[in-house]
């Protein structure tokens, strides 16, 4: 029902691309990650929740159709409809229906619960295609509760000697789930104005967020030290970002999982918190479809593969579309 094409995943029964590398005529669109969502196609498809936040990332002129999650829309002879992955605000899978031949995509997914997201819902289909960012069992997330106290306790350490707290993280997404699990009782929270944007669309779709202001310097230096910042990584920065007792900086990615995430980065501490799914959680997404065959792509697919196929189940490698931006390929 789909093929994989130089402009990415085709379903020609439908004529449309899931996800495309360019632009084509029509773009069904599992979430807003420049991985995931390029400019440039005709028209556009997405789950209703991630409108605001497609919106910001094409250009104001694209045309967008917003479907709410579950609604059944037709293309030629293909039933689609998105279903929630719980991966970023309007995250989707997406469900093909041909001639009673059911296939689903992913998206990126998670089974985490985060409070800036619908979660994600299993799909029953004859064919999966999964994400794979995190496929291998050495990925195995703390509970979100655990990495959100660190965060808190590092802050107040922080606080405490007037270091100034910075929070690397992607602006959609990852910095929404974080300002959710703080308080500004603790000090003020400050953002990189990069992600101000996202943070709005977020408001509007009624995803209840801390109050926020906008990195500068002079609230850098009244803030004396207690601020916590969240900054992209490769954001520019204020030259008071430094505080009177100095700076820690952290790094809040799946990645941080792995002793390499965080020497490459050069973050002080890591906090391992995934918008993606870690293993247990790939095996049980997987096995909760009910799918008997199973294409795997985005990352390392091979190990996931072969537990698949020892499970008894039809699996392959779907040759990658792209590489990951939104979490940062390996540490390099
Ligand atoms: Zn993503
Ligand atoms: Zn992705």
């Amino acid at each position: 029902m789909l093929v994989n094409t130089p402009n990415g995943l085709y379903c020609p029964a439908g004529d449309f691309h899931v996800d495309p590398r360019r632009g084509v005529e029509r773009a069904l669109i599992t979430h807003a990650h420049s991985d995931h969502a390029r400019s440039g196609s005709q028209g556009y498809w997405c789950a209703q929740p991630g409108l605001g936040v497609l919106r910001e990332r094409l250009k104001p002129s694209a045309a967008i159709t917003g479907v709410a999650y579950g609604q059944s829309l037709r293309f030629k002879d293909v039933q689609i409809s998105f279903h929630p992955a719980g991966h970023v605000l309007g995250s989707a899978q997406i469900r093909l229906e041909h001639r009673g031949e059911v296939w689903v995509v992913s998206g990126d997914y998670k089974l985490q619960p985060d409070p800036t997201c619908t979660p994600f819902e299993p799909v029953r289909c004859h064919t999966f295609i999964t994400e794979c960012t995190f496929g291998l069992p050495i990925y195995q997330w703390p509970t979100p509760e655990s990495v959100f106290h660190a965060i808190r306790s590092w802050w107040q350490s922080n606080s405490q000697a007037a270091r100034t707290s910075v929070l690397h993280a992607y602006s959609l997404g990852k910095a929404q789930r974080l300002l959710s699990g703080l308080d500004p009782a603790q000090g003020p929270l400050l953002v990189h104005g990069s992600i101000l944007p996202a943070l709005r669309a977020y408001r509007a779709e009624g995803i209840c967020l801390p109050e926020v202001e906008r990195l500068s310097e002079e609230r850098l230096r009244t803030a004396a030290g207690r601020a916590l910042v969240i900054t992209p990584p490769q954001a520019d920065e204020p030259a008071s970002l430094v505080g009177p007792g100095g700076v820690s900086r952290a790094f809040a990615s799946g990645w941080m999982h792995v002793r390499g995430g965080r020497q490459g980065r050069g973050s002080d501490t890591g906090f391992v918190l995934s918008d993606h799914a870690d293993w247990p959680g790939l095996t049980q997404a997987i096995q909760a479809t009910n799918a008997r065959r199973i294409l795997v792509t985005h990352g390392s697919t091979r190990p996931l593969v072969r537990w698949l196929r020892e499970k008894g189940l039809d699996a392959a490698s779907l040759e990658a579309p792209a590489r990951v931006v939104e979490e940062g390929s390996a540490p390099s």
